[in-house]
């Protein structure tokens, strides 16, 4: 079979490097060639609203998925006509559209932070006074990583935070004091079958993840977490690989948003479990059945942003991985990232505590 991919970014050429033992082909859809997917496999080049490009991505291939959610839903849809999209265009839709994810997940009774949606400074100030402040004014769509977004503490940041987003549709959403952030990563096949990773514990700084611990051990908030995963991916008929990222705020889940692929808190999946993420994705978008998600020991996943570290300095170490994007180095940029496994939790997270200096001379980071 071959799987298109629109987006052909690391997440893509690690599908690809997942799916090539299982028989499969790719093609990749990108603005340019020089990306990760495009270094080991072919690809399409052209603006992602492109339709003759993405009819000519449909036309080559079997099914077509996506590693990127900020591609034109509408085009995609007119233009892959006849040919299977997974996982599922509405699913992709919602999730672009931070207030369109709020009421989904309202409606699946998945708690969530209390927001309203913003189209006018007076309605901001409407919305502060509803949701009450601090609170972060976010675009309802592209925002990814932290980007898009402005806290708001005090009623005198109404009018820069206007100034700063106010040309986009908004969404304003209570701050949440949470004590730590969560995901849960999991997939659905075509006959419908179901499942799920364990919980993973995320470290963000300046609203990008820079760690995640796996497995979690707190099972009652597993359970939640799995619980409203899998009213998502029934809700969707969905097919492929979806999470969804909570705050943990008093020992209760709310959800802060969804994403229909594979997961940079899964990377660790690809040593740290039996079957990984970007497997399981191939396998439920082309047929297969779905592989065990079980953990192999406990994880901690690194990732590498704004300037790569010299691998020859943490490659002696034991059990560690390496995964270098050969990405053009930029601030704030995901170049890399490196997981280590280890027979015990607490082993993990020591390994993961003595190695983060040494990544992160600057950052305060303490799992
Ligand atoms: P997002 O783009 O919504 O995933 O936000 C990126 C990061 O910003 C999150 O992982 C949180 O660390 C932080 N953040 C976003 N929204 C909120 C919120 N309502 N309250 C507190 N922190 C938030």
């Amino acid at each position: 079979m071959t799987i298109g991919i629109v987006g052909g970014g690391q997440l893509g050429q690690m599908l690809a490097l997942a799916g090539y033992p299982l028989g499969q082909d790719f093609l990749f859809f990108d603005r340019s060639a020089d990306t990760p997917a495009g270094r080991i496999a072919p690809l399409l080049a052209g603006e992602f609203h492109d339709e003759a490009q993405l009819a000519e991505l449909a036309r080559r291939c079997d099914v077509i998925s996506f590693d990127w959610e900020n591609i034109s839903v509408a085009a995609l849809r007119r233009a892959a006509r006849g040919t299977r999209i997974a996982p599922p265009l509405r699913a992709l839709g919602v999730a672009q559209d931070r207030l369109a994810e709020k009421h989904c997940f309202q409606r699946l009774s998945i708690a969530t932070t209390r927001f309203a949606p913003v189209d006018s400074l007076a309605s901001l100030s409407q919305a502060v006074e509803r949701v009450g402040l601090p609170g972060m004014l976010k675009t309802r769509r592209f925002g990814y990583d932290g980007k898009g977004q402005y806290l708001l503490r005090s009623r005198a940041d109404i009018a820069p935070a206007w100034e700063a987003l106010g040309s986009a549709p908004l969404l304003y959403e209570e701050w949440v004091p949470f004590d730590y952030e969560v995901s849960i990563i999991g997939v659905r096949s075509r006959s419908g079958a179901i499942a799920v990773y364990p919980l993973n514990r995320n470290y963000h700084v300046d609203g990008i993840l820079r760690l995640t611990l796996a497995p979690w051990r707190a099972p009652q908030l597993a359970r939640a977490a799995r619980r409203s995963l899998s009213r998502l991916l029934e809700h969707f008929r969905y097919v492929g690989v979806l999470t969804i990222e909570f705050f943990v705020h008093r020992g209760r889940l709310l959800a802060n948003e969804m994403a229909p692929r594979v997961h940079n808190s899964g990377h660790w999946t690809i040593e740290g479990a039996v079957t990984s993420q970007f497997e399981n994705h191939v396998r439920a978008i082309t047929g297969l059945p779905l592989g065990a998600c079980d953990a192999r020991g406990h994880s901690a996943m690194i990732n590498l942003i704004g300037s790569m570290p010299d691998a020859r300095r943490f490659l002696a170490e034991p059990g560690l991985h390496w995964h270098d994007y050969r990405k053009e180095p930029r601030h704030g940029r995901k170049l890399g990232h490196c997981t280590i496994n280890e027979a015990t939790a607490s082993r993990r997270t020591a390994r993961a505590r003595q190695l983060l200096p040494r990544l992160y001379p600057q950052l305060a980071l303490r799992p």
